[in-house]
């Protein structure tokens, strides 16, 4: 391995750049604002509205917080984010998933106005990336191609193989590597001789949801690994979806877990925030 990708650096320099040009954005009195809905109180959630809430602090973007009992309606939820919908002052809505079972998942991102879709997750932002519009990308996939070209690794023309479909991860992913002129392979569970697909990847990228899943035979030598998977193992140690130990040596650059993809989501929504949807 060559080059360990250090993703706390990147998305650090990352939100270092959007904190001046929101100082700049400010000197003319423009401001930004993120509103946060969370419903219910499950703690992992209450963890990612804190680090969000954080970040927007540090990049100077004002943050509005919803925190709603988890008996709330979806009457009540979609009323709430059709008033931020016709605020002036408010330029993103992001709503914490997952929301509790009672709600209709698909009809409150529905309900979010493509133009405060900072999380990218509205079929009109999704509709837009596939067909090269403008708009609001998913932030996830945003961050690994920025990890990719901060780390001077070219895309155009390269094999890139996603390990994954979802709708968050996958195919964002595989949306925006076909943007930058890679040539794109997508598995998944179905997928036949796995293996011999991934060992064509110039570029892998590992979403499959399981940990340790991508080994060493999965990965051809020289190949650069992006690692999406978080999981905690029975000592509380996190690691990804790639068995990082026996892959690194093979790889030419490698994301670790954590420190990888994983600050780099945050990064890229305050990016959404702060830009706006650009050409
Ligand atoms: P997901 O919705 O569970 O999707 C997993 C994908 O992997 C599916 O498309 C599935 O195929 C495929 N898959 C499962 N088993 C497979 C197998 N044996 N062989 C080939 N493909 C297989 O997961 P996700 O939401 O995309 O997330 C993936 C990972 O990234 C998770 O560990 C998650 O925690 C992590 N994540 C991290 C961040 C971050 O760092 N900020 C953000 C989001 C997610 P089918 O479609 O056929 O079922």
């Amino acid at each position: 391995m060559e080059l360990l990708i250090d993703g706390k650096r990147i998305s650090r320099e990352i939100k270092d750049e959007l904190r001046e040009k929101m100082t700049e954005l400010k000197a003319r009195g423009v401001e930004r604002c993120l509103a946060v809905i969370q419903v219910g109180s499950d703690p992992a959630s209450s963890v990612y509205v804190r680090n969000k809430k954080k970040a927007c602090e540090y990049v100077g973007v004002k943050s509005l917080s919803y925190e709603m009992p988890e008996e709330t309606t979806e009457e009540e939820l979609l009323g709430l984010i059709g008033q931020l919908n016709s605020r002036e002052d408010v330029n993103g809505i992001l709503v914490q998933l997952p929301l509790p079972e009672h709600i209709n998942e698909d009809r409150i991102l529905l309900a979010i106005a493509p133009e405060k879709d900072v999380d990218g997750f509205h079929p009109v932002s999704v509709g837009s990336l596939s067909i090269g519009r403008p708009g609001y990308v998913s932030c996830t996939p945003a961050g690994i191609i920025q990890l990719l070209k901060r780390s001077g690794i070219e895309i155009e023309g390269k094999e890139c193989v996603v390990l994954g479909r979802s709708n968050i991860v996958g195919k964002p992913m595989a949306m925006l590597l076909l943007r930058e002129n890679g040539t794109v392979t997508v598995c998944h569970s179905r997928t036949r001789n796995l293996k011999e697909i991934t060992r064509r990847a110039d570029i892998l990228v590992a979403a499959v949801g399981k940990p340790r899943f991508v080994g060493a035979d999965f990965v051809k030598e020289g190949a650069v690994v992006i690692d999406v998977g978080i999981h905690r193992n029975a000592e509380g140690k996190l690691c990804g979806d790639v068995d990082f130990e026996s892959v690194a040596p093979k790889t030419y650059a490698i994301t670790p877990v954590p420190g990888g993809v994983g600050p780099m989501t945050i990064a890229m929504l305050m990016s959404n925030c702060v830009n706006g949807i650009e050409g």
